[in-house]
């Protein structure tokens, strides 16, 4: 299959798979989502990613259909039925089905799983950004359905021909649009705390990792887009893009002081997910 879509069982191309409207995540965005980096049929981090989607289904006391280990067994499945070496995997568990209601009665939520051919970033291309104002609410650790202001502000990173939005609020950077955001400064790796303000990512959890695998300090703490625009270099994180570095924020020149650091990092996170998906 080119593309494959899921939903409660039935299996399609996505545009054939279709949702009925009583699905709280057509009308509420009632729910939650993950998605996966899959190299020859092995979704990387899979164990990690679905832990985080058990645990926000957990907080919003939305009750998953099935068990981690039934997921994870359906989505090392559902891989092998799509083409391509590479391919992006995304699930979603929404809060179930009924008469649009804000309150709601527990029940079985819904599974969407769509798999699509996508080849990881180029991680060595550093990234043209924007800087915008974080204008999202305050559930930000949860991997919720609702994306309203990150599609808006990836929006604004597109129009000026960028890849990302880099996020601040009051001049306190969190994150981006659809991923993680940190500096280096003097050969130490500064990144934004897992608070209410920003999703903790897997990559950004494997970027601390390596970091401190290899002797470069870590300070997980609030810092400002000063220190952003300061910084010896910016690296951005998620599963799609793994680390790569910024080139420009709003047209403007930034980090490019420390590209030794800054390979350490990449390239072991890098060098980590090809190993981990050979055949
Ligand atoms: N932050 C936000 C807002 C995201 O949407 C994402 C990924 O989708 C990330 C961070 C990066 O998370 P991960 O590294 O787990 O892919």
């Amino acid at each position: 299959m080119n593309n494959l879509g899921y939903y409660n069982g039935k299996i399609g191309l996505i545009n054939e798979i279709s949702v009925p409207i009583t699905d709280r995540a057509f009308y509420f965005g009632d729910g939650v989502y993950d998605a996966v980096m899959c190299r020859n049929n092995i979704p990387y981090l899979l164990a990690e990613h679905i832990e985080r989607l058990y645990h926000n289904c957990q907080l919003l006391g939305i009750v998953p259909p099935i068990c981690k280990q039934e997921l994870s067994l359906t989505i090392k499945e559902l891989v092998k039925k799509v083409e391509g070496e590479e391919k992006f995997v995304y699930f979603h568990i929404s809060r179930g089905s009924g008469i649009r209601c804000h309150s709601f009665n527990k029940c079985e939520g819904n599974l969407c799983i769509m798999i699509k051919p996508q080849s990881l970033d180029d991680v060595y291309e550093k990234m043209n950004t924007v800087l915008r104002e974080d204008i999202r609410y305050e559930l930000c650790n949860i991997k919720t359905l609702n994306l309203l202001p990150s599609v808006l502000t990836a929006q604004m990173a597109s129009e000026k021909n960028c890849e990302e939005a880099i996020l601040h609020r009051n001049g306190i950077v969190t994150e981006c649009s659809h991923s993680n955001v940190s500096i280096l400064k003097s050969r130490v790796l500064i990144t934004a705390p897992c608070d209410k303000y920003i999703l903790p990512g897997v990559t950004r959890a494997h970027l601390i990792m390596v970091a401190r695998e290899n002797g470069i300090q870590v300070e997980e703490r609030k810092y400002t887009t000063s220190e952003l625009l300061d910084a010896d270099e910016i690296i951005i994180t998620s599963s799609s893009k793994m680390a790569r570095g910024v080139k420009t924020i709003d047209g403007k020149p930034v980090g490019g002081k420390d590209e030794g650091t800054l390979a350490v990092l990449r390239d072991t996170l890098y060098i980590n997910y090809l190993n981990e998906t050979n055949k």
